[in-house]
């Protein structure tokens, strides 16, 4: 059975996202800024949480951890290559390790450049993608690790899956992603009524994610160098798509 999925607000702008599978009375939680608003809705639905996967080492992500799993023991997966730095482990994955959670598979994306060793999970039966700070709403994680060239690398991958997949990211950042985002393509009238729907939500505090990955293909400019409109306003027309990515990402920085 195809998850049920509920997007919990958590700290000052991140987010956790908690799947459902009711036939197998498994529940799967992705990322812990905060135990408190997780274990509310865990209780409200009698949901008994069985997998945690961590999606990268930064503490806004995994800080509520250790105080859940008191009240909700679960198996905690993430990277192998962060477990070094991330909490203790049951399971570790690489890029291409499926992870079962009932009757749901996932399959684990190696998506470095925020992070070396950020990882994705991308369930195909429930058509979602979660992608925390590697692709966002609008936007990409910051280059804290890696480079451009190993984002733009990550991002090609999440951008040649199914188009009606459902992206949940980390953070509540798309206004500002939005602000941005139009001075880079300003003709894009995809883009425009995205801006007006997220100025509308926000203004009633609704969350902008998830999103689709259809519309991060439409009007995302990190998904998008090979726009005519955004070569010609950066003046970049004969450049690899990686070059128009990296100077899309250096603009952002100084936004
Ligand atoms: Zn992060
Ligand atoms: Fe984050």
């Amino acid at each position: 059975m195809s998850f049920e999925l509920i997007t919990i607000p958590c700290l000052s702008d991140n987010y956790a996202f908690l799947a459902h599978d009711a036939t197998d009375g498994k529940t799967l939680l992705v990322d812990v800024p905060e135990a408190a608003p997780i274990s509310k809705i865990l209780e409200e639905n009698c949901w008994r949480l069985t997998d945690i996967l961590l999606t990268h080492h930064h503490q806004d992500h995994v800080e509520g951890l250790e105080e859940l799993l008191k009240s909700h023991p679960a198996r905690v997966i993430g990277a192998e290559a962060d477990q070094h730095r991330l909490p203790d482990l049951d399971e570790s994955v690489v890029e291409g390790d499926t992870i079962s959670v009932g009757s749901n598979t996932g399959v684990v994306f190696d998506v470095s450049g925020h992070t070396i060793g950020h990882i994705a999970f991308y369930f195909e039966q429930s058509n979602l993608l979660f992608t925390a700070d590697s692709l966002m709403a609008l936007g990409c994680g910051r280059l804290f690790e890696g480079d451009a060239v190993q984002m733009w690398e990550s991002l090609s991958k999440l951008k040649a899956l199914n188009p009606d997949l459902t992206v949940c990211s980390g953070h509540e950042y798309t206004s500002e992603n939005g602000r941005f985002a139009i001075t880079i393509e300003p003709g894009n009238t995809a883009l425009q009524s995205r801006i007006l729907e997220i100025t509308r939500k926000r203004s009633r505090k609704i969350p902008t994610v998830p999103s689709t990955l259809k519309e991060e293909l439409e009007t995302n400019p990190f998904l998008r160098p090979e726009s005519a409109e955004i070569r010609d306003n950066l003046g970049m027309k004969n450049n690899t798509d990686a070059e128009v990515f990296a100077e899309i990402r250096k603009r952002k920085d100084k936004f």
